[in-house]
C-alpha cells in the first residue's frame, strides 16, 4: 500500500532522513521505533507531504505522491495523526472528530461518527466539551478519532504513546486495536518499543536517520532485548 525508496528528508544542512526504504502492505501495522531525533517525525511528514523529500520516491497505492498536495494525500485515503495530539483546543471534541471527515472531503459523516462514538465511549461522553480541557490521554484518544473520522485507508500514527501514563497507554492501544479491526493499514512511530511492538506485525529501527534493523515484531523484540531502544 505505501512503498517509500530511498528517501531523504533535510532540513538546510540537516540531513533526518537518509536514504530510508521501507514497505508497508494492506492491513498491516508497521512501527518506526527509534529514540528522540531518528527521524521518525520526518518521515511521516514526508509521506503526508509536510516536508518535501529532497531525494527518494514514496508511492502510494501504486502511485507517486510527487507533486501531489497534502490535501489530495487525505483525500485519496492517507490520515495522520501528529505528534502531541495538537487538539483544536476552543473546539468542542465532536467538532475536532468531524474536522477529520471534512479536510478529507468526505460527505456523510453521521455513520462514521456514530462508529467512532460506539468504538471510543468518551466521545459520547465528552462530545460538547472543548478538547483542550481533557487531559493528555483523553485528548490523543480524540486526535486519533479524528485522524480515523475519514477512515483512511493508511492510518499514520506519531508516537501516539508520548507522555502517557500506561494506564492510557493501555487504553490507546485498545483503540488501535479497534481500528486494525477494521481492516485500517497502520503505520506508527514510537520511541517505547515494549508496548508498540505488542501492536505492531513488523517494525524497523531507525537511528541517524536511517534504518538500521527490520524485521517481525517478534524479531525485533528479541533484538531489542540486549539494546537500549527497548
Ligand atoms: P522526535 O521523537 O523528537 O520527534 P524523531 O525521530 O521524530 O524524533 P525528527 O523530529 O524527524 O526525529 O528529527 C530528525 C532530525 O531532524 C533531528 O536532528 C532534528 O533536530 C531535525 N529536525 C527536525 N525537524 C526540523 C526542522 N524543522 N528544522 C531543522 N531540523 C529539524
Amino acid at each position: 500500500m505505501l512503498r517509500i525508496d530511498n528517501l531523504c528528508v533535510r532540513y538546510g544542512g540537516i540531513v533526518a532522513v537518509r536514504d530510508v526504504s521501507l514497505e508497508v502492505h494492506a492491513s498491516e501495522t508497521v512501527l518506526l521505533v527509534g529514540a528522540n531525533g531518528a527521524g521518525k517525525s520526518s518521515l511521516i511528514n514526508a509521506v503526508i507531504g509536510m516536508v518535501p523529500a529532497a531525494a527518494g520516491t514514496i508511492a502510494f497505492e501504486g502511485r507517486s505522491l510527487d507533486n501531489v498536495a497534502c490535501a489530495m494525500r487525505a483525500r485519496a485515503g492517507i490520515g495522520y495523526s501528529p505528534e502531541g495530539r495538537r487538539v483544536f483546543p476552543s473546539l468542542s471534541v465532536r467538532e475536532n472528530v468531524l474536522a477529520g471527515a471534512i479536510g478529507a472531503g468526505i460527505a456523510d459523516k453521521r455513520e462514521r461518527y456514530d462508529w467512532l462514538c460506539g468504538a471510543f465511549p468518551l466521545l459520547a461522553e465528552r462530545a460538547r466539551q472543548p478538547a483542550g480541557q481533557l487531559s493528555g490521554g483523553q485528548q490523543q484518544i480524540v486526535a486519533l478519532a479524528r485522524a480515523m473520522s475519514a477512515f483512511p485507508k493508511l492510518l499514520l500514527l506519531d508516537e501516539p504513546f508520548l507522555g502517557l501514563a500506561p494506564v492510557w497507554i493501555d487504553r490507546i492501544s485498545d483503540a488501535v486495536r479497534q481500528m486494525q479491526g477494521r481492516g485500517t493499514t497502520i503505520l506508527m512511530t514510537e520511541q517505547m518499543a515494549r508496548p508498540a511492538l505488542r501492536l505492531a506485525d513488523r517494525a524497523y529501527v531507525m537511528r541517524g536517520g536511517e534504518i538500521r534493523r527490520s524485521g517481525s515484531a517478534d524479531e525485533i523484540r528479541a533484538a531489542a532485548l540486549a539494546d537500549e531502544y527497548l
